[in-house]
């Protein structure tokens, strides 16, 4: 590390990070991929960037892996769908040492442009508790009661990449990220998200003949869900352009957890029994994007339908689930 390169991406290991790392490749810059994990557990892993494996957390491992580079792009966190997060509230707010030492060390290091991923988790809980939701506008984060833990961490480091720029002129961007979804997520192990758990369940189904499948929840709670195509652009936008303020990445595309399910099992060509589980975890009521600002600023927003999104992401699951069954 500290070789002269174009972009650092922190949390390259994970689902967004991975595919991010190849984008940017592709369109011939140089990279540094960063993750704590070793690295046959990444989700992808590219010849042409520079992986390295550290513990960004650290102040000194965060030092050098910014070091000598022009942009970063830290998605690096402890995270998971809602099954993790309600249940490991400190490990998510710990995150924070990641966040803090990442942008300490822009800062230092003389780094152009940081760019932070947000979440929905900063919204008030008190305007989501309807399934039939009006969409989160980005003032809807304050007054601040975001989802415990995960949230609070979220709006405490994009409040700090504020005011790095106020006092000391980093240039930060900020997107609040929705529900993203795609092939080479987290499919299984406890920190999957609502889209790839139910791919997996209704492959498991298809493949076993057993057609019962269980939902978090009555199924009746909604959200949306960006496809990572759409994240991916997004980003790079948000990161390229000349706002800093906090704006909305998601699909405006609403849908019960039901709707989600109907769709799988459309696609996988079945008709699943369901058994809902009404003490599982299952997060807010109703969730939406309020894309205005994010058109406003761009004259874009994520576009790409759900049920075609999800048709390239169960035919991905589907795959790892039949693998790990041989
Ligand atoms: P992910 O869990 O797949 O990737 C995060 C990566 O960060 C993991 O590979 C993890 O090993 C790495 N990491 C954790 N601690 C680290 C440390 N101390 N040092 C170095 N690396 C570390 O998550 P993702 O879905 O790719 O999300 C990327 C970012 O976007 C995260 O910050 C997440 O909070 C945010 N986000 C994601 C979603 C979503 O739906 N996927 C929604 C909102 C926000």
């Amino acid at each position: 590390m500290g070789k002269q390169v174009d972009v650092v991406v922190a949390g390259a290991g994970g689902f967004i990070g991975g595919h991010l790392v190849g984008t940017l490749l592709d369109q011939g810059l140089t990279v540094r991929a960063i993750d704590n994990k070793p690295r046959h557990a990444w989700h992808q892993l590219h010849e042409g960037a520079e992986n390295v494996t550290a513990d960004l957390s650290l102040l000194e491992h965060a030092r050098a892996a910014v070091r000598g580079a022009r942009q970063v792009y830290m998605l690096a966190a402890d995270m998971g769908g809602m099954g993790y997060i309600e249940n490991n509230k400190a490990a998510c707010m710990l995150s924070v040492l990641i966040s803090t030492h990442m942008l300490k060390a822009a800062h230092e290091e003389g780094v152009e442009r940081y760019f932070y991923s947000s979440s929905a988790c900063v919204y008030a809980a008190g305007k989501q508790t309807d399934p039939d939701v009006t969409a989160l506008r980005e003032e809807d984060a304050y007054p601040a009661q975001a989802e415990d833990g995960y949230g609070w961490e979220k709006l405490f480091s994009e409040r700090m990449c504020r005011h790095f720029t106020e006092d000391y002129g980093l240039v930060t961007r900020v997107a609040r990220y929705h529900n993203v979804y795609g092939p080479h997520g987290t499919w299984t192990g406890g920190r999957e998200k609502a889209p790839a758990a139910v791919c997996r369940k209704v492959a498991e189904a298809a493949l076993s003949g057993d057609h019962r499948i269980e939902i978090w929840g009555d199924g009746r709670q909604t959200r949306s869900f960006m496809y990572i195509d759409d994240c991916l652009h997004g980003t790079r936008m948000i990161m390229d352009g000349d706002s800093g303020v906090p704006v909305n990445l998601g699909s405006s595309e609403l849908v019960s957890i039901n709707q989600l399910v109907d769709l799988v099992e459309q696609i996988a060509g079945i008709r699943c029994e369901r058994h809902y589980r009404l003490d599982a975890p299952q997060g807010v009521r109703g969730r939406n994007s309020d894309n205005t600002l994010i058109r406003e600023l761009y004259g874009w927003e994520p576009s790409i339908p759900l049920i075609d999104g999800l048709e390239r992401t169960y035919a991905w699951v589907y795959d790892q689930v039949k693998r790990a069954h041989q």
